[in-house]
């Protein structure tokens, strides 16, 4: 037969595959067995770590495919290199004798380890051999460095190294042992799994080949390579995990160690276990290992849609978190509180169209507990309430994963208080039941409607929307009233709650007609009528809005607060920083102002954070009057327990002006502290009077408005502007075209109003007074005015 033999150009490999080829030749002469090279992604790729190149394999999958497509008979890999499982309709053969297992140390000054002097600098590209040689050395400095063994050698010199690790089989492949320094004990640095062994792979199909190559087997070896990939694949790795396995044999007992590290951080964990069976003794040490890295799973209820409906404990556990695994009922607003580095892993099940399936987020949950500490599995509503929170729980416990339990409000209860219905009330309903209309199946679930029609008690049904038909009629057909109640509530605690009530004989109707979907509640039982009464949510006169706030800083805007409070949906887009300047004066010079003016909170926080950092002393304010141009600047005034001397009726630079022209003396001297963008024609108007000083304490510097704000702009109701300077910058990045038409800018005052009308020729309505309150009650009017409108107009 005449076989050709696949491997990567490397000499490293070259000389692997010429092994191979020699072997099989002498073993079977009978045979003729020629190379072929090919390049595979990790030959391409050499600029970057391997571990960031993210792709399992990087060296093999090429050859895999010309095995597949039947161009080679035999793809000749080292079996470190091989990812956890081999690609289907391929198979690794039996493994040949194992070259030397150990790392190596290749020093160009030191004689061993221990010599090496403190902050000495050795190169790897393996996690493992950095991490396992610190441990060993921490007074090293450990850098990365790629490529070939050529390549590396080459480097140590380029780079001024004083040495690097390197595998011993490598270097005795290539007839480079001279090189090697010192061994490494295989306990101390423990090699990677299946270090020194050939990966012999062939198609499945291809049995006459697969029986040569196994005719040539080395028992130890095949042993080895069960035990420590076994562990490899045990713990969910790949090639780029800090791991390592070595196996070795005395008397017919096998031992195996192993270490392995999560992806951040701390030192590697190494256990060992002892035994006959290899496969077993993987698995006991992958038992031992997942138990001594185990972090902590934390099945957290994220509460029915709204943020708020979390609980506290839940939020501590999200913002501790490394990794969050979320639904899709979990709000996306609370991912916003993660720490920065945790990783966020989406599971969210749509409708029939499951983007994981339960035993895929059990095993993912796992793989992440080893990964990391503190592991969140955040799910919509409550953990354990048709959440499956259950079946996460055994499944944990039976990996011997510990875990905790957070309970979180469930839309079964949350989400009919906020469509004002009371779950159970005196007279009405003693009780309530809760239940799923779905089974496993996906069909209707086995409900005993005649139980539930008999009683007084509350039905709730979750996953019902689109068995809300058969759930009537079954209530029907088993005796209820057609009189009986029934709401059902979409998007239940989110501003897109929507609720319809009717009687249970045109519920389905008018459910169709108002076009709901899930996820929804249906409820059913008297309390329902009571929502007349009690509805309190939908009815808040912003519900149903939403919003874009523009502002300056990282600060939540008082104005997203108002308007949520309203009821309003708040969208925030920042479109400045507040770099703060100091300011060139002394105590002295404070002796001789009589006035200090501010005309924004900003002005007034950078002016004190500048003051009280000079080491300067409040008291020397003492006989200064301050002036203000409105009621937050007051507020933020009194943060330092002063209060203005003047502050005009109406918040505004006009009748500021005015008001100043009046009290100031001649001779006097007024500071104007203000931001650098505010205009001069303050001092302009005053300066007549008295000496008339401008100070910039800060300047507004324009930032990137993130797209996604830009998105929320386009789809918002309103968009509000405290300043013109987010007037400008908004508009510059977005074309009015691509704002509702209906959309409206509000505006806190006259200034802001001209900066958006020279883009916007729709809506804009301005506050008449220059508060955020004004603003907010601004929207509500508008508001109320659109509601009138419509409901004349239906009339
Ligand atoms: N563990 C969740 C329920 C998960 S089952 C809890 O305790 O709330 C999913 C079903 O819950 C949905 O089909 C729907 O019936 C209901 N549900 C969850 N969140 C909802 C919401 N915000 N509004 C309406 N129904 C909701």
């Amino acid at each position: 037969m005449k076989y050709s033999i696949g491997t990567r150009g490397s000499t490293l490999a070259l000389a692997q595959a010429n092994q191979v080829r020699n072997r099989l030749m002498a073993a079977y002469p009978g045979d003729e067995y020629e190379i072929k090279i090919i390049k595979t992604k990790g030959d391409m790729i050499l600029n970057r770590p391997l571990n960031q190149i993210g792709d399992k394999g990087v060296f093999v999958k090429e050859i895999e495919q010309q095995l597949l497509e039947g161009n080679i008979s035999l793809g000749v890999h080292s079996m470190k290199d091989m990812p956890a499982k081999s690609e289907d309709g391929l198979v690794f053969a039996k493994c040949w004798k194992r070259e030397d297992p150990r790392d190596v140390l290749v020093l160009r000054r030191a004689k061993n380890l221990l010599e090496l002097p403190q902050g000495a600098v050795i190169g790897t590209g393996s996690s493992r051999r950095q991490r396992q040689l610190l441990q060993l050395h921490p007074d090293l400095k450990v850098v990365d460095i790629r490529g070939n063994i050529e390549t590396r050698l080459r480097k140590m010199e380029e780079q001024d190294l004083d040495g690097l690790v390197l595998a011993a089989a490598g270097l005795h492949r290539l007839g480079k042992e001279n090189l090697i320094t010192a061994y490494l004990d295989p306990e101390e640095m423990v090699p990677a799994p299946a270090q020194g062994i050939l990966a012999l792979q062939v198609r499945k199909d291809d049995g006459e080949l697969l029986e040569k190559i196994n005719g040539l087997y080395h028992r130890d070896t095949d042993r080895a390579a069960q035990a420590e990939r076994g562990f490899l694949q045990g713990m969910g790795g790949d090639c780029h995990m800090p791991v390592g396995a070595f196996y070795q044999e005395e008397s017919g007992i096998g031992q195996l160690r192993c270490v392995f590290g999560r992806s951040t951080g701390d030192n590697l964990i190494q256990v060992v276990v002892s035994g006959r069976d290899p496969l077993e003794l993987a698995e006991k040490a992958v038992r031992k290992m997942k138990k001594e890295l185990a972090g902590k799973v934390y099945l957290v209820g994220a509460g029915p849609g709204d943020p708020g409906l979390i609980t506290v404990k839940g939020m501590e556990a999200i913002r501790a978190a490394d990794c969050i695994v979320y639904d899709r009922l979990a709000s996306p607003d609370l991912l916003r509180e993660v720490k920065q580095g945790c990783e966020c892993i989406y599971v969210g099940k749509e409708n029939r169209n499951h983007t994981m399936r339960q035993e895929e987020i059990n095993r993912l949950l796992c793989r992440k507990a080893v990964e990391y500490q503190r592991v969140v599995r955040l799910k919509g509503g409550d953990v354990y309430v048709f959440g499956r929170g259950g079946e996460e729980g055994l499944y944990l416990k039976e990996q011997g994963i510990p875990f905790q339990v957070i309970p979180g409000i469930s839309s079964s209860l949350a989400g009919l208080a906020y469509a004002g219905i009371p779950i159970t009330h005196r007279g009405m309903a003693s009780g309530f039941h809760v239940v799923t209309a779905h089974d496993r199946r996906d069909e209707l679930a086995d409900l005993d409607f005649a139980a539930m029609a008999k009683g007084k008690d509350t039905l709730v049904f979750l996953m019902g929307l689109s068995k809300l038909e058969e759930i009537v009629e079954g209530l029907m057909l088993a005796g209820m009233k057609p009189d009986t109640w029934v709401a059902v509530i979409a998007s239940a605690t989110t501003n897109r709650q929507k609720t319809v009530m009717a009687k249970i004989c045109d519920i389905s109707f008018e459910v169709d007609k108002a076009g709901l979907d899930s996820p929804a509640l249906i409820v059913v039982g008297s309390v329902v009528e009571l929502r007349k009464h009690l509805n309190f949510f939908e009815t808040r006169p912003l519900f149903g809005q939403r919003y874009v706030v523009t502002k300056i800083g990282r600060d939540v805007s008082p104005l997203t607060r108002y308007l949520k409070d309203a009821g309003a949906e708040v969208m925030e887009l920042t479109t400045g920083s507040i770099v703060a300047d100091s300011l060139e004066y002394t105590g002295e010079d404070l002796c001789g102002v009589d006035w200090l003016l501010f005309t924004s909170h900003n002005g007034v926080e950078s002016f004190f954070s500048d003051f009280f950092q000079k080491g300067l002393d409040l008291r020397g304010l003492g006989s200064v009057k301050i002036a203000v141009i409105g009621k937050k600047t007051a507020e933020s005034l009194s943060g330092y327990g002063l209060y203005p001397d003047l502050m005009p009726e109406t918040y505004h630079s006009d009748a500021l002006k005015e008001e100043l022209i009046e009290r100031v003396k001649p001779g006097e001297q007024l500071w104007y502290i203000k931001g650098a963008e505010a205009k001069a024609d303050l001092c302009r108007a005053i300066s007549g009077i008295c000496k008339c000083r401008e100070l910039i304490v800060y300047e507004n510097r324009s930032v990137d408005i993130e797209t996604s704000a830009l998105a929320d702009a386009r789809r918002a109701d309103g968009v509000f502007f405290t300043c013109a300077s987010s007037a400008e910058r908004f508009f510059a990045k977005m074309p009015v075209e691509q704002l509702r038409d209906d959309c409206m800018m509000y505006t806190i005052g006259k200034k802001t109003t001209a900066a958006i009308r020279r883009f916007w020729q729709g809506g804009v309505a301005e506050a008449s007074r220059s508060t955020y309150e004004d603003l907010a009650e601004l929207a509500v009017q508008k508001q109320n005015e659109t509601k009138r409108r419509a409901r004349n107009a239906r009339k």
